[in-house]
Parts: structure tokens; sequence; C-alpha cells
């Protein structure tokens, strides 16, 4: 993997981004941000699942309904998040600054469209006094018209030339606690468009294919961007899209980052493919183990194989491990054998030992 690009590094609540700090993960909330308890109980879902920043919408108000009920509700929402909150505001600048007042620790903005430069400098103002980093999100449904007409279609380079402007707005303004995304529906442009601004600006930058899909294929999108990206040095903090519950964003996000760094918290279950020589129920236990651990916070790595072939080898090299015989199953536990098993129990055999790893990890983690 090539090294990661140095960038700013900047602080999202408590959260570093940039400047070498662990690639962090976001999702965000798909309730009606007015509807509080919905919203909290949505983010403490995604901090569960291992969410590090959430994004609310600040959605417009509504005729008759007053400002102060939009930052009442955004500030109950701040105060109640167990992780630190975004606010993403389009169109009108008085919700940048409601939010802001309402004490979110993130704006995401699309300064070309926050409504002229006096307005840009109001939100960069009241961002810089408060210490809230802006992000620059750039979208290739969202172009501005005159770039648009120029290039005709949204490119790379006018995903750029876009981010740049924005960029030179706030900067013009003094601030340059900015991060920066240029997203788009397809897998190629997002990479052109991410490479390009890489080169151009040392901000760091928020990576994700926007509007990825359903769960199945916007799995694949995402995995495909935002892991090539990452794989190639590029990406801070990363979000997943899809159309669907947001914890699952952060599943995908985290085994994103768990199959590049194997260190990352949580389980890494590898699993043959089966075949004509399989002995054991790989894909029963494997899925069973996927499912049960998907929101395990330390890191251990699991190997469920069907046979003798590669079986010792690969169950050795993890953390755990079983490779299918005859009539039993061998377990594997940090590269030594450890005995054969019924196959009937090598799912609950396995399970007690992650148990007990959990344990061992967690009390070294506090002593
Ligand atoms: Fe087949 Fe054994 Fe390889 Fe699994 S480990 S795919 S069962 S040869």
């Amino acid at each position: 993997m090539t090294e990661r690009k140095l960038t700013r590094r900047l602080m999202i609540g408590n959260v570093p981004v940039g400047g070498g700090a662990p690639v962090s993960i976001q999702s965000m909330t798909n309730t009606d941000t007015m509807d509080v308890a919905a919203t909290l109980d949505q983010i403490r879902r995604l901090a569960e699942a291992g969410c590090q920043i959430v994004r609310i919408a600040v959605p417009a108000t509504k005729p008759g309904q007053a400002l102060e009920a939009t930052r009442g509700a955004v500030a109950e929402i701040v105060s109640g998040s167990p992780i630190p909150a975004v606010a993403d505001v389009h169109f009108d600048y008085t919700l940048a600054l409601a939010a802001l007042e309402a004490g979110v620790q993130g704006l995401r903005i699309n300064p070309g469209n926050i409504g002229g430069e006096e307005k840009v400098r109001a939100v960069a103002e009241a961002a810089g006094e408060r210490g809230v980093p802006i992000r620059v999100g750039v979208n290739a449904g969202s172009l501005e018209k005159e770039i648009l007409s120029r290039y005709g279609h949204p490119t790379a380079e006018a995903l750029l030339e876009s981010a740049l402007k924005e960029i030179a707005l706030l900067e013009k303004y003094g601030f340059k606690d900015i991060k920066v995304s240029v997203k788009s529906s397809s897998v190629p442009l997002t990479l052109d468009s991410y490479r390009l601004l890489s080169e151009r600006v040392d901000y760091p930058l928020h990576v994700g294919v926007s509007e990825a899909g359903p769960p199945w294929m916007g799995t694949i999108r995402s995995s495909i961007g935002i892991g090539t990206l990452l794989a190639e040095g590029i990406g801070d903090t990363i979000r997943v899209s899809l159309a669907g519950d947001p914890v699952q964003e952060v599943r995908v996000g985290r085994a994103i980052l768990k199959s590049l760094e194997p260190s990352r918290s949580g389980a890494d279950i590898i699993a043959c493919p089966t075949c004509a020589r399989t002995q054991i129920d790989v894909e029963g236990i494997a899925s069973e183990l996927e499912t049960r651990l998907q929101d395990l916070k330390v890191p251990i790595r699991i190997a469920v194989m069907g046979c003798a072939v590669n079986g010792p080898g690969e169950a050795a090299e993890a953390d755990l491990g079983v490779a299918g015989g005859k009539t039993k199953g061998l377990l594997f536990i940090k590269g030594k054998r450890r005995g054969w098993y019924a196959k009937q129990d090598l799912l609950k055999v396995l399970l007690d030992e992650v148990e007990k790893m959990t344990a061992e990890l967690s009390n070294k983690e506090k002593t």
C-alpha cells in the first residue's frame, strides 16, 4: 500500500482528521432532524456500530417555523450525541449560523450555493470564532451551472475547479480549517477527481462514492472507490453511502478499513470458498460469525477452512482458526493446534474463544 499522503490535521470535536490520524468513519442520519428522539436513537446505534463522526442534515425551515426551533433541535442533538456532529447545510446561510450557535463540531457546506460572498464570509467568521472546521463538499450532481456549461458534463477537472474555487472563497476570509470532498456516483470519476485534488491541496480529504446505491451494489461500488483511494494513500475520513439503514454504512466502512489494515478493530473473518473436499459447514459457520461479530470492537482474525489442503496453513496464521477433518474439526489458537472438536460444536467453540480473547484484549487496553 502506498504511504498515506500527509495532510493538515483538524479536529471534529475530539476526533482528529488528517495529519496521519487513523482514517475515521462517518455516516449520516436519515431521520427527520426535527425529531430529536429518533435522530439521537439512530446516532447511538451508529456509534455502537463504530461510527466516529455523524452528519445531520439541517433542513430548511418550514413556513411558520422559527429558526429558533431548528437551532433548538440541533442543540439537543449535539448535546445528546455520543460522537461529534456535523451539520449539513445547503442554500441558506442562516441555517449554518444557527447550527454553529447550536454547538455543532463540524459544518458541511457548498460555498457556491450558500448565497454570495458576504454570506460565505459570515459563515467562515462564525466557524472560525468557534474553531469549527468546514467541509467543502463538491458533488458531481450539483456542480455550479457555469462550470458545468463550460465542461459540458461533470469531469474530474470540473469537480476540481469547483473545489478549488470554493476553497479559495473560504481562504479569502482567512479560513483554513477545511476538509474537502469531490464525490460522484461514478467510481472512475470519483477516483480521477480525488487524485487530482490530492495533488493540489494538503487539506484533509473526506472520501466517498456518493449515491452508491442499494446495499449490495453500493457496497461493491464504495469498496472499490474508497478502497482504491485509500490504497493509494488518499483519504483521511470516509463515508459509505448506501440507500437504507446508515448503520450498514458504518459496518461496510469498517470492513473496508479492516481489509486494508488488518490491525484495525473488529472481526476479520476469512473463509475458504469451499469445494468438493469441504469437510465442515464453512458457509454456515463463517456467516454466523459475521453476523454475531459484526460490531466487535477488538481486532481478531478468524479463519474458517474446509479441509486439510490450505486449512491448517491459513488457520494457523489467524488468531483463531478451524480446519475441517474427516470426522472432526481442528482448532488453532494463535498458530497452535488446540485439539479436535465435533463438527457441530465448532461455531460455539470459536465464539467462546472470541469471548475470552475479547476480555483479554479489553483488559490489556485498560492497563
Ligand atoms: Fe476446498 Fe479445502 Fe481449499 Fe476449502 S481449503 S476450498 S475445502 S481445498
